[in-house]
C-alpha cells in the first residue's frame, strides 16, 4: 500500500478547516523543483499545481503538523517524555529574562530575549543569519532572513496573524530556483524563531533528515494561544467592535489576552485588554485544533505569560537549549529576575492553566467536526 500523501491532508486536513496553513508541505516536498503543490493564497490551505507529478511518497503527510503521525517518534528525537510531559512539555525551570541590550529591551515584544539571543548567535558566529518574521502594519506578516543586529531591530516585535517561516526557509534551499539569488548568503547554520506549528514540522523534517532542515541549529519557540485572521472586512469589524483604529495600534502584545498599545491624543498613549473569549470570530480556524501553548519541542520556548511587563518567560528544554541559555545568562546577554518558589509556582499554574485551555478547546473543536 501506497503511504497516505497530498491528496490525504486535502481529505483529512484541508477539508476539515484544520490546515494551519504554516506551509511545510509546500517547503518539504519531495519534488518541490517541479512546484507539485504550493499555498496559492495566503489564507486558504496548499494545493495541487502539478498533481501528475506528485511521487506519492508521503513526506507531506507525515510533517504535517495536523496528522500527528510523527509525535512518539519527535518526543524520543528531542528528549521529551512523550505525551505524559502535557501540557508544558519538558523543562527543568522557568525564568523571567529581560535583554541587556536597551534596544533588544526597548524594542523586544516582551524583554527582548529572542532577538538578543539571535544576535548573540550570529555575532559569535556560531550562526550565519535567521528566519524570523517582519511587519511593517498590524496583523501584517512576512518571513525573512536576518543576519545582522539592525535588521533584528527592525523585525522586532510580535506579528499575530501566521508567517509562513517554513515557505521563506524554501526560499533559502537548495533544491529551488531561488537559491541561486540568494548563493552570496552562503550560510551554513540557522536559527529560527516560529509558532508550535511552524516548529512541529521543522522537527519532523530534521528527524526525517530531509533537506535543508540540517541547516537548522536552533529553534526558539513562542508560546502561542491563537492567531488571527484579518481580510479589510475583519479589520472594519475589528475596529467597530472593540472601538479602536487600527493605524492607532503602537505595540501589540498577547500574554493570557490581546494587549493593544494605543495612540491616544488626549492621554499619549492608553493600554487595551482584549480577552481571547472576545476574538473568537477573529481566530484562525485551524488554531482551533491546536493544542500546543508552549512550544513543546523548541529547543528554548519564549512567552509574556507569567512575567512582569518587559521581562519574557523563558522555558529552556533540550541540552541544547539549556546550554545556550546557560551561556547568555553568564555573558550578560540577558538577566533573569530572581523569583520564589511561590512566584515560581505561580508562573507554572499561569502557563499549565492556559495550556489546558487550549487542549480543551481543540478537544470542543475536534468533537463538533465528528
Ligand atoms: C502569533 C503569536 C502568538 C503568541 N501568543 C502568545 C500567548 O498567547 N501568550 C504568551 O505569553 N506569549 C505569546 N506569544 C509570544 C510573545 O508574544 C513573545 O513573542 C515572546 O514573549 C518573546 O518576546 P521577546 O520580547 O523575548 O521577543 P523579541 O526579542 O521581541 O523577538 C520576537 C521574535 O519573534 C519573531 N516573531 C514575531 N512574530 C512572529 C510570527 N508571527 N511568527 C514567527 N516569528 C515571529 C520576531 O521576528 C522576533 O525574532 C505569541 C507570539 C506570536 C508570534
Ligand atoms: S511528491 Fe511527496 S511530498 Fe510532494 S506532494 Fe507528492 S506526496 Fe507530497
Ligand atoms: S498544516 Fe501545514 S503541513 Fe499541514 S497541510 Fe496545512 S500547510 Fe501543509
Ligand atoms: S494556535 Fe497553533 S496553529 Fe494557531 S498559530 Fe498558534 S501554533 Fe499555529
Amino acid at each position: 500500500m501506497s503511504p497516505k500523501n497530498f491528496q490525504d491532508l486535502i481529505n483529512e486536513v484541508h477539508n476539515k478547516g484544520i490546515c494551519q496553513e504554516c506551509g511545510g508541505c509546500v517547503s518539504f516536498c519531495s519534488s518541490a523543483e517541479y512546484d507539485i503543490i504550493a499555498l496559492k493564497d495566503p489564507y486558504s490551505p496548499p494545493v495541487y499545481i502539478n498533481k501528475d507529478q506528485c511521487l506519492e511518497c508521503g513526506i507531506c503527510y507525515h510533517i504535517c503538523p495536523q496528522t500527528h503521525v510523527m509525535d512518539d517518534e519527535l518526543f524520543k528525537t528531542f528528549q521529551f517524555k512523550g505525551f505524559s510531559s502535557m501540557p508544558i512539555g519538558n523543562y527543568i525551570n522557568i525564568y523571567s529574562c529581560q535583554a541587556t541590550d536597551p534596544k533588544f529591551l526597548k524594542y523586544g515584544t516582551d524583554g527582548g530575549v529572542v532577538n538578543s539571543i539571535i544576535n548573540y548567535l550570529i555575532e559569535k558566529k556560531l550562526i550565519d543569519g535567521s528566519i524570523v518574521s517582519r511587519t511593517d502594519a498590524p496583523f501584517s506578516r512576512e518571513a525573512a532572513f536576518v543576519d545582522s543586529k539592525s535588521g533584528l531591530i527592525k523585525t522586532s516585535g510580535t506579528k499575530l496573524e501566521v508567517s509562513p517561516q517554513l515557505s521563506e526557509i524554501q526560499k533559502f534551499c537548495t533544491y529551488t530556483d531561488s537559491i541561486q539569488k540568494l548563493n552570496h548568503y552562503k550560510f551554513k547554520k540557522l536559527a529560527i524563531v516560529g509558532t508550535p506549528c511552524q516548529l512541529y514540522t521543522i522537527r519532523c523534517m530534521q528527524d526525517l533528515g530531509v533537506t535543508p532542515s540540517q541547516n537548522i541549529e536552533i529553534c526558539l519557540g513562542l508560546f502561542c494561544f491563537e492567531n488571527f485572521l484579518f481580510d479589510r472586512m475583519q479589520i472594519d469589524k475589528f475596529e467597530k467592535d472593540f472601538n479602536i483604529k487600527l493605524e492607532n495600534i503602537k505595540k501589540i502584545n498577547i500574554k493570557e489576552d490581546l494587549i493593544l498599545k494605543l495612540k491616544d491624543n488626549s492621554a499619549g498613549e492608553r493600554l487595551v485588554h482584549i480577552p481571547f473569549s472576545h476574538l473568537d470570530d477573529y481566530i484562525r480556524p485551524a488554531c482551533n485544533a491546536c493544542d500546543d501553548f508552549t512550544n513543546i519541542l523548541s529547543d528554548i520556548s519564549f512567552g509574556g505569560l507569567g512575567s512582569p511587563d518587559k521581562f519574557t518567560t523563558v522555558i529552556p528544554r533540550t541540552e541544547k537549549g539549556i546550554k545556550l541559555f546557560n551561556k547568555v545568562q553568564d555573558e550578560g546577554i540577558i538577566k533573569c529576575l530572581e523569583l520564589d518558589s511561590a512566584k515560581k509556582l505561580h508562573m507554572k499554574e499561569l502557563i499549565i492553566h492556559m495550556s489546558q485551555q487550549k487542549i480543551k478547546r481543540k478537544e470542543d473543536f475536534i468533537k463538533k467536526l465528528t
